[in-house]
């Protein structure tokens, strides 16, 4: 099918709410064969020489595949396997793998703001015993699970030692650049494990909107990618002051406005470096 064809098609499912569009394969993209290099910005960027993950490892296991959102940058498919590894050995259960990005990276229909350069991931904080073995049908279906009560309190039942022993895996690896959770997450964060967490990685652990059944991790710049543009360092804090507070006011409250993918899909698209531009061609 003609790349234009489908972005008609697109267009109308996703302008129609019944459609759930992030359950459907939106990318027709294969990789580049150039080397890799992330390009650009987190939202605003693309990804040359992209490396898909398999759908399962030691440690790990993809969801989701239909999206065919499984593609990175090589330093984010390898820092994956590494911390899969450390966290089944640690907690003796498999993490579950939501997007990465598309084989060339970019925007994508699914509604995703950033993810474009091949160096974020969500991950869900829902784990499986190390023997489990979710068939492919169940990485479609299972949904990840809420870790909140309420907007101010965390499921301890739910949250348990070794949600807090992947966070800390992931935030203590030194190519990470920023870790997204939800504020009541890093509320108990902060009342319950600031011991356990040095400053430097409660620095990187930050509040932000949802994020309560999968936190979202960022990596930094690869050496390789001289044109990836990378977020400021945090301040060393820990965060836990009067900024966190304000996640809770009625101000911090996330406002929900109707949103059209295919007109934001469409502006960024127009946006982009114009080396992602010319990556992408046609591509979706
Ligand atoms: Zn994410």
């Amino acid at each position: 099918m003609k790349n234009s064809k489908l972005l008609l098609i697109l267009f109308v499912m996703s302008s129609c709410a019944k459609v759930p569009i992030g359950h459907m394969t939106l990318s027709s993209q294969t990789p580049t064969d150039k080397s890799p290099e992330s390009i650009g910005y987190y939202s605003l960027g693309c990804l040359d020489g992209g490396v898909s993950l398999p759908p399962s490892g030691p440690g790990f296991q993809v969801m989701r595949l239909s999206r065919g959102r499984f593609w990175g940058h090589p330093s984010l498919i390898k820092f994956l396997k590494e911390t899969s590894k450390q966290v089944l050995k640690k907690t003796n259960e498999q993490i579950l793998i939501g997007d990465l990005g598309h084989a060339r990276g970019a925007p994508s229909l699914t509604g995703h703001n950033s993810h474009q350069t091949g160096l974020d991931v969500d991950i869900w904080f829902k784990t499986i015993p190390a023997k489990k073995n979710l068939d492919l049908k169940e990485r479609e279906v299972i949904s990840a699970p809420s870790f909140l009560t309420s907007r101010e309190e965390v499921n301890e039942k739910l949250w348990t030692k070794t949600q807090w022993e992947v966070l800390k895996t992931y935030a203590s690896h030194e190519n990470v650049e920023r870790i997204f959770i939800n504020p009541a997450i890093k509320r108990l964060l902060c009342q319950k494990r600031r011991s356990s967490f040095t400053t430097k990685e409660m620095s990187k652990i930050r509040p932000w909107y949802r994020h309560d059944d999968h936190f979202h991790v960022r990596l930094k710049c690869p050496k390789d990618s001289k044109e990836c543009i990378s977020q400021k360092v945090p301040a060393e804090t820990d965060g836990c002051d009067e900024s966190l507070d304000w996640w809770f006011t009625e101000e911090g409250k996330e406002k929900i406005e109707p949103w059209d993918h295919y007109k934001y899909f469409k502006e960024k698209r127009a946006a982009l470096p114009k080396r992602c531009k010319e990556l992408l061609g046609d591509y979706l």
